[in-house]
Formats: structure tokens, sequence, C-alpha cells
């Protein structure tokens, strides 16, 4: 079954869950498992148009999607050491 069908059949279910009082929200195991979500995996939230949108933010660089030596990040896109190099020479 593809990531789509999978997920519309988890939704399906029409399981209600509840926010707690610090507004958390379990998110189910079988969508972490999908997504591969695990303690202290980065994610942000967007306002869509009928909801909230939960996506996981990557770790990893925008030029060359290394997920060594992150270097530094601008608005949620990291940039790894060697790319942060090539494009501004490097500091020796
Ligand atoms: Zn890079």
């Amino acid at each position: 079954m593809s990531r789509n069908g999978r997920l519309e059949a988890s939704l399906d279910r029409g399981v209600v869950r509840r926010v707690d009082g610090l507004g958390r929200v379990v998110i189910p195991k079988e969508l972490r498992d999908l997504f591969n979500i695990k303690e202290d995996t980065p994610v942000t939230l967007a306002v869509v148009e009928d909801g909230l949108y939960l996506k996981v933010v990557q770790d990893t660089c925008i030029f060359c999607s290394s997920k060594e030596n992150l270097f530094i990040e601008f608005k949620e896109k990291k940039v790894c050491r060697d790319c942060y190099n090539q494009l501004w020479g490097s500091e020796k």
C-alpha cells in the first residue's frame, strides 16, 4: 500500500485523540513508524485550509543532502560546513 493510501486508511478509522493539559497529543505508533518519527525527531506545524499540518524537519544539508557537519541554519534550511565553505570561501 502506498504511503498516501496508508495515511488515508489510518485517518479513516476516525480515532479521536485528546490534547492534554500541556497541549500535547500522541501521534499514533503506526504513523510514527510510517514517517520514522522517534523521540527528539524535529517536526514543524503549519496552519492549512482545514487544519494543522505536521511535517518532519529533515536534518540534511539543503544543497548536498549530507547529514554530517551541519553548520548553519537559515529559514529552517540547514547548510553543511563543506557547502558553506564552497559558497563563502574557506576560513583557512
Ligand atoms: Zn552540503
